[in-house]
Formats: C-alpha cells, structure tokens, sequence
C-alpha cells in the first residue's frame, strides 16, 4: 500500500488518532497541476488533512472543502470520499520562501479567509460549516476548525517535504481527537507532548511510517484499529460534463454553437480535456426541446 491512513486508540479508547502517508498522492497532484513548490506543499497538506478528514465520517459522505485565503495561492479546492481525494489551487505558480529557505505556505495562501467544509450524505440537504483563517499554514487552520465548527478538540499536524528541485521527497501528517471522557491528565500530557515531540515535517522527513508516527505521540500507549488505503483519484467523465452543459439550458448552448461551433471542457482537478462537437451540442438542444414540449 503506498498511501494509507493508520487509524488508533490511545489512552483507553479516549483519544483517536489517524495517522497519513500521502507521498505518492501528492507527487500525482504535482504532475497533474505543474505545482511549484510552495503550492505544491499548501495543496499537498490540504490533500492530506482532506483524505484524512473523509475517513473520519461515514463512507458515503462526500466532502467538499475550500480554503479561502487572500494569498497569491488563491482558492484551494478539495473534494474527498472515503480515502479517494481530488483537489487544485487557483494559482499553481508560487514559489514563496523564506530567508532559511523553509517554504512560506502561510503568506502564500494568507493569513486572513476561511475554510469551508460542505458534507454531502445524498440524503439531506447539503450541511456546510466554516470557520477563519488562523495562519494559512493549513494545520493550525483545521485544528480551529474542529474546535469551532465541530466542537471536538483536536491537533492536526501535517508536513509535505520538498527538495531542491521542486519535487516531492514525502508528505503525511496526522489528526488527533479527544474524545468524550478523556482524563483531565491525558489532556495535559497530549498538551505539554505535543509541543515538545518531534514536529509533523520532520517526522515526514526522517521517513516516519503511519504507526511510527502514532508511536511518537502517545510515547507507546495506542492499539491499532484499521488501516486504509489513500488515493488520489478523479472520477469526471464525459457524461458529467454533458449533464453540466445541459444544466445551461437551450439559449445558453445555441449561442456556443452559434459562436463557438464546439464546447471544449478542461477538468479543474485532473485536467483531462474533453470536446462537444458541434453535432454533440445540436443533440443536447434536442434534448432539451423534446423534454419541454
Ligand atoms: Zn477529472
């Protein structure tokens, strides 16, 4: 399994903890959008936190998440279900660093915005929650993010290493959450360990594994529950597309085939291309004559 999440118990059940490794998701995502390096960490701790996020709820919950910020990144958009996790940022092109050379994230997608996330059962409405940016450095945010919105305190922690050259070396990270019960003293000692453990970059960067990584936090007291496999994975299609186009209705169609004689689609987050022909775009104008009358 390259990509997995290693899910666990600590301290008598109290505290969950999901551990990630996502290097080979993030490298896909690198190649799919032509990231630059500091894009490519934002976008890879979002797709991290994202995949990590959609194994925490029921299987058929499909998440939607977007981080807002007034960064050169602009939006991050992330859709994620059941480990398989898709996403882009509006500005692949940024390359932000600071004097150590250790890679800007927070500037870079800014410090002030929110995070929305939009969870999807198929059965009710849509319910979405959002809360503020606290530092852009997208781990901070989503620990504010549970405290706020889903009211269960919890730690996030998430590191994408990148070389010289601009590529993935690694990328991972985890979220723990205090559950119902959990003793006043776990609490304190998940605090004060927290702050003194290795932090989430550099364990991505000695090469920790998932358990290894759920090793170090607890200092040993955990059971390993299931482990699941991670994927970057597109699941677009012509037919989703055609449906999009139809949703613009006859007028809107008749003038791209008046002006355009062809409708070209580019998908946001896989940029496969597709291609209504003109022949193509008359049939859905049928389509839609024939459901009217
Ligand atoms: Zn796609």
């Amino acid at each position: 399994m390259k990509n997995y999440l290693q899910k666990a118990y600590a301290f008598d059940g109290t505290v969950r903890i999901y551990a990630a490794i996502t290097t080979e998701l993030v490298k896909k995502a690198q190649e799919i959008h032509n990231l630059w390096p500091t894009s490519c960490a934002a976008l890879g701790r979002c797709l991290t936190i994202a995949a990590i996020m959609s194994c925490t709820y029921k299987a058929s919950e499909h998440l939607t998440i977007k981080v807002c910020g007034d960064g050169p990144i602009g939006k991050i958009t992330l859709e994620a279900t059941d480990g398989k996790v898709r996403g882009f940022v509006q500005n692949p092109g940024v390359y932000l660093s600071f004097n150590n050379g250790k890679l800007n994230v927070g500037d870079a997608v800014g410090r002030s915005g929110y995070i929305e996330v939009i969870k999807d059962l198929h059965m009710r409405a849509p319910f979405s929650s959002t809360s503020s940016l606290i530092s852009g450095e997208i781990a901070e945010d989503f620990t504010y993010y549970f405290a706020q919105s889903e009211q269960i305190p919890s730690s996030v922690g998430l590191g994408v290493l990148i070389d010289p050259d601009g590529k993935v070396i690694s990328s991972g990270g985890f979220l723990i959450q205090i559950m119902p019960g959990c003793k006043e003293e776990t609490i304190q000692f998940l605090e004060e360990h927290l702050n003194q453990m290795k932090p989430c970059s550099d364990m991505i960067q000695l090469g920790y594994s998932a358990e290894e990584i759920i090793h170090e936090i607890t200092n040993g007291d955990y059971q390993l529950l299931e482990t699941k496999e991670l994927f970057y994975s597109c699941p677009c299609s012509k037919e989703r597309f055609r449906r999009g186009l139809l949703s613009l209705g006859k007028q809107e169609l008749t003038s791209i085939v008046q002006e355009d004689h062809q409708a070209n689609i580019t998908c946001n987050f896989c940029q496969k291309k597709y291609t209504f022909t003109e022949a193509d775009l008359v049939d859905m104008i049928d389509e839609l004559s024939s459901k009217k009358a």
